[in-house]
């Protein structure tokens, strides 16, 4: 399969060797005829699968054929989850589209700063806006913008957008696009909150479900360390000595363990910086930057703010903290191995969240040996077994051996790995 068979016209197709692509990715593949062709598409969409191509370069060759709606008109609208998305898929689409005899206006509108210029550059309208939801209904409740024209609505990373809490935002959102209109969902995994949208919005979607064949699936080895929690700084600091790891992006659960490791490996000598939702735009820009060009060995982030981060060639990836979702295991672990690199994930696990990474090893069909790493073996931690121990017919299979009496240690995991499994699923 090459580019020029998917139909596309000539400014777009000169994009794409400009950009160096060989071939459609899979689920480019698939999902452009379709959205060329007018449909919806319901595509499940792995990170770096190549999916912002897949949307952008079809609805770019859609809007440059179709005339423009007279006043105030946005013709394609795509909402995603975070800024640094925003700002990317902005970026891609005014590369894809730069070639076009007639320039399409592409805008790119997130919160956290000034709306003013935002106000002021939306004028007239744009062909295509980028948006995080709360941001477009602040313009919108400022009368800067309509979306009465919008032809394309596509609604990135949807499980993001509801896991980030933007469900509200969403249905406000749809009640202003026409009902006529194609509508594009992407989504790296379906929980039934995300089914229940897709089916809410798309008609008749044409289903995209690419599943990468195994040589292809990336080379992310991933490993699982024990560790006490107060040592998990000292053991990363030490990882990343030992192992001389020039880039690593390390996940925290909160935007102050951000700041409290970042400032830990700074005294250590370690080029080390803070990425959370807190920071303005600028500082995020800028370590972000920094980071890429390595001028930063190490970036603690946050889920939030790493979201849809598309660093090149990320050898490594840690959980400091575990993520609270198995969904979200499989974003993180997502940023490294990218486009056929070898990467590597670890997790820090420790005794009080031994039962969270068995959980989240089981919904991902994933077996990790536990590893130990010199000097930093985990002691044994006794537990307040009695209040925790659970009825035997209810333990789950983890640990304990078969004839013989369980440790304190394995009801204390057992019983912690059924609180977590009520409130996963609860959450
Ligand atoms: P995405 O999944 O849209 O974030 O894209 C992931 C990465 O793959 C980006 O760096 C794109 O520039 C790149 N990419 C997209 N399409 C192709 C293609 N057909 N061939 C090679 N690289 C691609």
């Amino acid at each position: 399969m090459t580019f020029s068979a998917l139909k596309l016209s000539v400014p777009l197709l000169q994009a794409v060797v400009e950009k160096g692509y060989a071939a459609p990715t899979p689920i480019q593949a698939e999902a452009i005829p379709a959205v060329l062709a007018g449909r919806d598409v319901w595509a499940s969409a792995q990170t770096g699968s190549g999916k912002t191509a897949a949307f952008a370069l079809p609805v770019l060759h859609r809007l440059a054929a179709a005339k423009r709606p007279p006043g105030r008109y946005v013709r394609a609208l795509v909402l995603v989850p975070t800024r640094e998305l925003a700002v990317q898929i902005g970026e891609a689409i005014r590369r894809y589209g730069r070639f076009l005899p007639e320039p399409l206006k592409t805008l790119v509108v997130y919160g956290g700063v000034s709306i003013n210029p935002q106000m002021m550059a939306l004028g007239g309208g744009a062909d295509f806006i980028v948006a995080t939801p709360g941001r477009l209904l602040d313009l919108i409740d400022h009368n800067a913008v309509s979306l009465s024209s919008v032809a394309t609505l596509v609604l990135d990373e949807a499980d993001r957008l509801l896991a980030l809490g933007f469900a509200e935002e969403l249905t406000r959102i749809m009640k202003l696009v026409p009902a006529r209109r194609q509508t594009l969902l992407f989504s790296a995994t379906f929980p039934p909150a995300v089914e229940a949208l897709a089916r809410e919005l798309l008609r008749d979607p044409v289903r995209v479900e690419v599943i990468a064949p195994v040589e292809e699936q990336p080379d992310i080895e991933q490993r699982a360390i024990e560790v006490d929690a107060p040592r998990r700084t000292q053991l990363l600091r030490h990882l990343i000595q030992t192992h001389g790891w020039s880039r690593v992006l390390v996940f925290v659960a909160t935007k102050y363990h951000t700041e409290h490791v970042a400032d830990k490996l700074r005294r250590a000598g370690l080029k080390a910086e803070a990425l959370h939702g807190e920071l303005s735009q600028g500082a995020r820009m800028a370590a972000l930057a920094d980071f890429k060009a390595s001028k930063i060995q190490v970036l603690i982030a946050t889920d939030v703010a790493a979201r849809g981060l598309d660093i090149v060639s990320l050898p490594v990836v840690v959980n400091y903290d575990l993520p609270r979702s198995p969904a979200d295991y499989t974003h993180r672990i997502g940023r490294t191995g990218r486009a056929g690199e070898h990467g590597v994930a670890v997790s820090f696990v420790s005794a009080e969240t031994h039962a969270h990474f068995c959980l989240i090893e089981k919904r991902n069909k994933l077996t990790i040996t536990r590893e130990h790493v010199a000097g930093f073996e985990p002691e044994m931690i006794e537990a307040p077994v009695a209040a925790f121990a659970p009825a035997p017919a209810a333990a789950p299979a983890t640990g304990g051996v078969k004839g013989k009496r369980k440790s304190k240690k394995d009801r204390f995991r057992e019983a912690m790995a059924q609180s977590e499994a009520g409130e996963t699923t609860a959450g």
